[in-house]
């Protein structure tokens, strides 16, 4: 992959979404009429650290094509203000945003798609690769339809923006909601973070809403260093089954040495059986 240095063989259309760093465009591959979503980074953003955006990409690139639920990169170049990454687009949007209308998922449901997801963490760590900042606005779906694949998505540069962005989110705005404890402690962190990710998104597929949710992001980070959430209100839990609420406790273990890896996760009795162990058998 040689990056070609003026972005002219797309031509940019709608704003898909934007995040922290980026802004995310529909992009027309003008020689082949394929549309791919565009994320643009400004280079301001990570002065100085370029190098290890390039080495990200390579990461990326190589590691996007071996899981079907990863967002694959098919390209990148720059100019002197901008980082290009052209990737497969998804058009069934958010995570999120199918949690927001549907109030919450049911237990099988959830847990189908965090089968899929685990999976795809999986892989990526067996990689030797942190996602670090798992959460239902990165998971997106491949297209519109209902039962349309979930696809991990904003990958691999977040270890680069790190340290930015937990100043970032504890002094201004945003929600560090999705981040261990080991993360504020500044106690070392590697793959357990994406697990309690995860348990986080569990959580919120399943009730709707975010366990560390406080007034403050200062409350936040001590509900989070002090692992406190509550299955409550009791009527939103009231069809969880134990073993679900148990594979969320088990990803939000305080102690990331405790924590199940992905693969553990995996093999939790919530997981591991597509049978839905909560709908009692004759
Ligand atoms: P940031 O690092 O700024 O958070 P993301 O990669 O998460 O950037 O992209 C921001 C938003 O753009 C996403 O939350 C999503 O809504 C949209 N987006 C990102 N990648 C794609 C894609 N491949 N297809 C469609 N939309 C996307
Ligand atoms: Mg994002």
């Amino acid at each position: 992959m040689s990056p070609a240095t003026v972005p002219c063989q797309y031509r940019t259309g709608k704003t898909l979404g934007s995040g922290t760093y980026a802004i995310v465009k529909e992009a027309i591959h003008i020689k082949t009429g394929k549309y791919y979503a565009c994320k643009v980074i400004n280079k301001k953003l990570m002065e100085g650290r370029e190098h290890m955006v390039r080495n990200e990409i390579a990461v990326l690139k190589r590691i996007s094509s071996g899981n079907p639920n990863i967002v694959t990169l098919h390209d990148y170049f720059e100019t002197s203000h901008n980082l290009y990454l052209c990737f497969d687009l998804c058009t069934g949007g958010e995570l999120f945003d199918r949690i927001c209308a549907r109030g919450n998922y049911y237990e099988a449901d959830a847990a189908d798609l965090l089968r899929t997801i685990f999976k795809a963490v999986a892989y990526i760590h067996a990689a030797g690769i942190v996602h670090r900042d798992l959460k239902p606005e990165n998971l997106l779906f491949r297209t519109p339809a209902e039962e349309a694949d979930i696809m991990i998505a904003d990958f691999g540069l977040s270890r680069i923006m790190e340290e930015e962005k937990l100043s970032l989110l504890t002094e201004v705005c945003g929600t560090p909601g999705y981040m261990a404890p080991e993360i504020f402690l500044k106690s070392g962190h590697s793959k357990p973070v994406d697990v309690w990710a995860m348990g986080v998104v569990t959580y919120f597929l399943l009730a709707g809403y975010t366990p560390f949710d406080r007034d403050t992001p200062k409350a936040e980070m001590e509900a989070i260093i002090a692992g406190e959430y509550r299955f409550e209100p009791e009527e939103y839990w009231a069809n969880v089954s134990e073993t679900a609420r148990d594979f969320v406790r088990a990803c939000l273990t305080i102690d990331p040495n405790k924590r199940p890896t992905a693969q553990e996760a995996l093999e939790h009795k919530w997981l591991a059986s597509t049978t839905p162990h909560f709908v009692s058998t004759p």
